[in-house]
């Protein structure tokens, strides 16, 4: 009987996404490669919980599972028997490990397992720059990029490096006074890879790449921030021969809003309204990121006041719910007044009705700037 995936990461069924990868972080860095060497039992368990967290990663894997079990994957391409290697862990999920294992792995320190010390070369990582709207930023959004990445050329082919005979490794024996000392070290012929080129088209460079502009599509969640990074993996440089492609990191950038500003999943916006409106009370349209709407301001309304559109902010990108609007009201001065206007407000002069009069329950400015944050 194979095990459950929550109990191997130790979670309950209701588990949120974020405690899922908090699990599965835990478990890669007790049982890595390079915190167990040689370790049968710790390799199992590492394997065991790439697998679980690759299933409840996914929301649509996570559903299937939770409704058919391990049945789900039986047959289909999944998991059956073997489980996944350490490589595809790596590449999948080489960043959850952050910087406990020095930038999150690759391949260093853990020959002994899969090819026996062989190392697959990984092509380098590309980066671009994505400009978003805070309207795309709102929905989440697809974007189609072309990039500019190196592929293996057509029609090149390789031979077992004849250095290593394939092990991608040459020893060495030495004598010192403690007695023979074998050594081991990455193959200069071939980098490691165990194999060379044997031919290549005329295009092609030295490793048998070529550059070539391709459209990746990139799925940007709702909510994201600037300065987050996400990485498409496998859509970098590919790398010779039985190498694995690099990824591609995609640095998120927000364009200005002409009338928005955001604020963590808050958004403001400044509305201005004349003194007329603010004694008579006015219906107003609002610019939100999901489209205009109208807000009725109520007569007798204070400059500063702030008005709060619930959930008309930006989904937070953990999936909890949605930032508001936070509408400030401006009461617009006239800066010059006609004749019969200047007469008007002359006349207003000791009306009781145009003396400042707050009452406890208008609060001050920075009360209300408290009330924000709080
Ligand atoms: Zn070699």
């Amino acid at each position: 009987m194979k095990e459950d995936y929550y109990d191997i990461l130790g979670i309950s069924k209701s588990a949120s996404a974020a405690e899922i990868k908090k699990a599965y972080r835990k478990m890669a860095i007790k049982y890595h490669p390079d915190k167990n060497p040689d370790d049968k039992e710790a390799e199992e368990k590492f394997k065991k919980s790439a697998e679980a967290y690759e299933v409840l990663s996914n929301p649509d894997k996570r559903a299937r599972y939770d409704q058919m079990g391990h049945a789900a994957f039986d047959g289909s391409g999944g998991f059956g028997g073997g489980g996944m290697n350490m490589d595809d862990i790596f590449s999948q999920f080489g960043d959850i490990f952050g910087s406990a294992f020095g930038g999150g792995g690759g391949f260093s320190g853990f020959g002994g397992f899969g090819g026996g010390g062989q190392r697959r070369a990984k092509g380098s990582n590309l980066r671009i720059r994505v400009k978003l709207t805070l309207e795309e930023i709102a929905t989440g959004v697809e974007k189609k990029i072309k990039v500019k990445r190196k592929i293996q050329a057509p029609g090149t082919t390789y031979q077992t490096c004849p250095t290593c005979k394939g092990t991608g490794q040459v020893t060495r024996v030495t004598n010192t006074i403690l007695g023979r000392m074998q050594t081991a070290s990455p193959c200069q012929s071939c980098g490691g890879s165990g194999q060379i080129i044997d031919k290549k088209p005329s295009d092609a460079d030295a490793q048998g790449l070529l550059l070539k502009e391709e459209t990746v599509a990139i799925k940007i969640p709702a909510g994201i921030v600037e300065g987050m990074q996400l990485k498409v993996s496998g859509k970098g440089n590919e790398a010779p021969g039985n190498g694995i492609a690099g990824d591609l990191l995609v640095a998120i950038e927000e364009k200005e809003h002409d009338y928005l500003q955001r604020e963590g999943d808050n958004l403001h916006y400044d509305l201005y309204i004349s003194f007329s409106e603010a004694a008579l009370g006015v219906s107003k349209e609002i610019q939100t990121v999901s489209g205009k709407v109208r807000i009725k301001i109520d007569a007798g309304v204070q400059s500063g006041k702030i008005l709060r559109l619930r959930g008309k902010g930006i989904p937070s990108i953990n999936g909890y719910g949605s930032g508001d609007l936070l509408v400030h009201v401006n009461v617009w001065t006239p800066k010059t007044l006609s004749k019969d206007q200047k007469e008007f407000f002359e006349r207003m002069h000791g009306d009781e009705n145009f003396e400042p009069n707050p009452e406890k329950s208008d609060k001050s400015f920075f009360e209300k700037v408290k009330d924000m944050f709080s």
